[in-house]
Order: C-alpha cells, then sequence, then structure tokens
C-alpha cells in the first residue's frame, strides 16, 4: 500500500515524501481514512507504530478542506500526558503540515504563561496540551475552547494513570458537544474502557499492537541481586558486556540521581532524566546519549516515555514496575530493525509478586539467572516497595488520581503496589 491511495491531499503527501516514508505503517494505514471519513476513532497503539502521523496527517487535511474562521480559535485539541510528547506532536504538526497555511501551539506546564498567552492571541488551528495548564488557560480565559471540532486523547492510558481523569472530564466540559473523538492508548485497562464509552460516538476499532507483541521479539532476562547491590551489578554488566549503549529504569527521580551517581563513580558514563530536570537539562542528556557521549541514561517512566529513543540495544529495568503493562512498554524501547533486543530485569527478593505479575501478563515465564559474586544473600527477607522509593512507611497516600500542579511538569503519581511483595 502506498500513501498516496489513502486519499490525502497534496501537500500533505508531499511533505510525507519529504520524510522519506514510503509506506504507510499498519495504524496510519486504518486510521487516516477513518479519520478522514469523520469518524470516531479508539486505537491500540503505542510509541514507535507511527500513530502521531496517524492522526495528525488527516487532522490537517479535515481542517485544510475548511477555512478558519475570522476569529482563529483552535479547531482541532490533541491532549497528551507529558511537556516531551506535547513538543513532538507539535513537532510532527508543523513537520507535516508544512505545505499548508495551518498555525499551531503547545501549551504545557512547567514553563511561563505568557508565551503561551501571545502564541494563542494570535490564532491557532492546533492546540497539542497537558490537561493542567491547559485548564489554567481556560481559567483565565486566555483560550477558547468553544470552536474545537476534533479531539484527539494520545496516550489516554498514561494521562489516567497521572490522575489526569478529572482534568480531562472539566476539559470534555468546555468542548462544543458535536465533534470527532480520536482516543489512542497502549493498554485497555477498564478505566479506558469507561472514558472511551463516554466519550467516542460508534468508533473504529484498531488494534496494531497487541499488547505483549514487543516482549516476544526481545530477548529477556531477569538477575536475581540483592537490593543493595543493583547498583554494582549493573555497572559490572554494562562494563564485561561492553554495552554502548543502555537505557536503564528506575521508578522514582531520587533513585535515577543516585544510580546516576553510583555509575559515574564505577567509571560508566551516566545521566539521569525525570520530571524535576529543567527541559534543557533533559534535552542536554538525550543528546549525549544519542551521540554516544554518555553510555547510560537513567530514566523515569513518564521521563522516557514519548522521548524519541526506541531501537536501543539493550534496556535494564533496575526495578520492575508497578504496572505489568509498563514492563512491555519499557523493553519494548529495545530492538534495532532487524535485530532482536535485550532487556535485562534487575529484580531482588521484595520484587517477587511484580515479577510473578509481568509473567501472568507475558504468559510465559522469563529466564532467570545470577551472577557470579551476586548471588541474592538467602536471610535478607523481603520489605514492601512503597512510593517514593521509601520503606518501612505505609503504601502511598492517596497520590492516584492528585492533579498535578500545572506549574511542574505533567508527571504521573506513581501507584501504590496493588500488593505488597513479599
Ligand atoms: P510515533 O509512533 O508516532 O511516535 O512514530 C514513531 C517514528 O516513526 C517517528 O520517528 C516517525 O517519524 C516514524 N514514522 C512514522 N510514520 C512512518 C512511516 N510511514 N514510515 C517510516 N517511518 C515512519
Amino acid at each position: 500500500m502506498s500513501f498516496d491511495s489513502l486519499g490525502l491531499r497534496a501537500e500533505l503527501l508531499r511533505a510525507v515524501r519529504e520524510q522519506g516514508y514510503e509506506t504507510p505503517t499498519p495504524v496510519q494505514a486504518r486510521a487516516i481514512p477513518t479519520v478522514l471519513a469523520g469518524r470516531d476513532l479508539l486505537a491500540a497503539a503505542q510509541t514507535g507504530t507511527g500513530k502521531t502521523a496517524g492522526f495528525t496527517l488527516p487532522l490537517l487535511q479535515r481542517l485544510a478542506e475548511q477555512p478558519a474562521a475570522r476569529r482563529r480559535l483552535p479547531r482541532a485539541l490533541v491532549l497528551v500526558p507529558t511537556r516531551e510528547l506535547a513538543a513532538q506532536v507539535a513537532e510532527s504538526v508543523q513537520t507535516y503540515g508544512a505545505h499548508l497555511p495551518m498555525r499551531c501551539a503547545v501549551v504545557f506546564g512547567g514553563v511561563g504563561m505568557q508565551p503561551q498567552v501571545d502564541a494563542l492571541r494570535r490564532g491557532v488551528d492546533i492546540l497539542v496540551a497537558t490537561p493542567g495548564r491547559l485548564l489554567d488557560h481556560a481559567g483565565q480565559r486566555t483560550v477558547d475552547l468553544s470552536a474545537v471540532e476534533i479531539l484527539v486523547l494520545d496516550e489516554a492510558d498514561r494521562m489516567l494513570d497521572m490522575g489526569f481523569i478529572h482534568d480531562i472530564k472539566r476539559v470534555l466540559a468546555l468542548l462544543p458537544a458535536k465533534r470527532q473523538n480520536l482516543l489512542f492508548s497502549a493498554t485497555f485497562a477498564d478505566e479506558i474502557r469507561t472514558l472511551a464509552d463516554r466519550l467516542l460516538d460508534r468508533p473504529e476499532h484498531i488494534d496494531v499492537a497487541p499488547r505483549n507483541t514487543a516482549a516476544e521479539t526481545v530477548r529477556q532476562q531477569v538477575f536475581r541481586v540483592d537490593r543493595e547491590r543493583k547498583a554494582e551489578l549493573l555497572a559490572r554488566l554494562v562494563h564485561d558486556g561492553d554495552w554502548s549503549q543502555v537505557l536503564v529504569f528506575t521508578r522514582t527521580k531520587h533513585g535515577a540521581n543516585r544510580l546516576a551517581e553510583k555509575l559515574d563513580r564505577a567509571g560508566i558514563t551516566a545521566a539521569a532524566i525525570h520530571g524535576n530536570k529543567s527541559q534543557g537539562a533533559r534535552t542536554r542528556a538525550l543528546g549525549d546519549f544519542k551521540s554516544g557521549r554518555i553510555r547510560t541514561l537513567v530514566a523515569t517512566e513518564v521521563a522516557a516515555r514519548g522521548l524519541d529513543i526506541d531501537g536501543l540495544p539493550h534496556v535494564v529495568n533496575f526495578e520492575l514496575p508497578f504496572v505489568p503493562e509498563d514492563y512491555v512498554h519499557r523493553i519494548g524501547r529495545t530492538g534495532r530493525a532487524g535485530a532482536a533486543g535485550h532487556a535485562v530485569s534487575l529484580v531482588c527478593v521484595d520484587e517477587d509478586q511484580l515479577l510473578r505479575q509481568i509473567e501472568r501478563l507475558l504468559k510465559r515465564q522469563i529466564p532467570s539467572a545470577t551472577v557470579t559474586g551476586f548471588e541474592p544473600d538467602p536471610s535478607i527477607r523481603p520489605e514492601p516497595i512503597v512510593q517514593g522509593g521509601r520503606r518501612g512507611q505505609g503504601p502511598g497516600r492517596g497520590q492516584r488520581g492528585a492533579r498535578p500542579s500545572a506549574t511542574t511538569p505533567a508527571r504521573r503519581a506513581p501507584r501504590p503496589p496493588r500488593r505488597r511483595a513479599g
């Protein structure tokens, strides 16, 4: 199949050609005609599937079909969970819309309001936003959402995980009732289905990425190790395996910082990337990682998501995620075209339950081994893992559902463990 057969106009085909894309990805092949036909869409698609072009291209076309009104109010609204994703989607809109007279603005928290207010005042066709900051603008009447014809919820599962459901509902209340709705999500928990039922009108369903596809093409290994020796083991694995580029996941920002420091001290260049880092620091770390100046990038789930760093040779779960689907997401970052990726999880006795949940989701066991010299001490008892990475306190206190402040970067309130380990 070619892009030409999807019904896209010449300006968009030209932009696609300029990107060097030859054939539409499966999600594009299905989403583009659906959106062009004006239908609602429910799509199961992760980062890396080409989903952004899948909604951006037809959205641009639908807007281009009707000239903008004199007051240039946003006619398409794309809600995303994080500022990184907001910036990336906005960039895609610019790229694919390069030959159309469309204006795009992006609003997210953690940066000043005024430049965003100015952009909105100049007139916008497509607005990409994180929910909290969008509501701030709505509250100050610096955005008018009464002309929105198309709503996109991108990475809807992540938005719900981050506690944005109330914000999303408040945004929905500001939109005209008659509109086209597109919902993209990597996973389909009950909450997403409830939202979809409420939001979508006889949607076309697209499922291009069964939730454990990545898991089947990636070589997965578990190394059993004591919690206090994980950093040392990681340094050893990177060093002995001569790994040149490793993305390491931790659960907490603090843990990411600490680990990056430890690796650096062990002679393995590292940087941490998470929601408390400035945009500049994150961009720099990512650049250094891509260019090979640093070998390891230590990231929290949210920070790593949406970043264009797929296709890595090695991904390490320094700590297992609380949500089993996140494991699939994380390891989906590895695997270069044609080559199997490598995903290593360092699992301590506290994480047995999490590992079992992941294996249940994958419907298989992950081969587990120990490294000589790092055998777990059988006398160490499991301790509950609690939010924030500290032990010995009760589980996370009501963080889920809390709305991140609009002045801080959108970030995810980690889920407390559903069941305590051990
Ligand atoms: P996404 O899933 O939207 O984050 O896109 C993942 C990556 O795939 C991006 O770097 C896109 O530039 C790229 N991409 C999107 N569509 C195509 C296509 N049809 N052919 C090749 N690459 C694509």
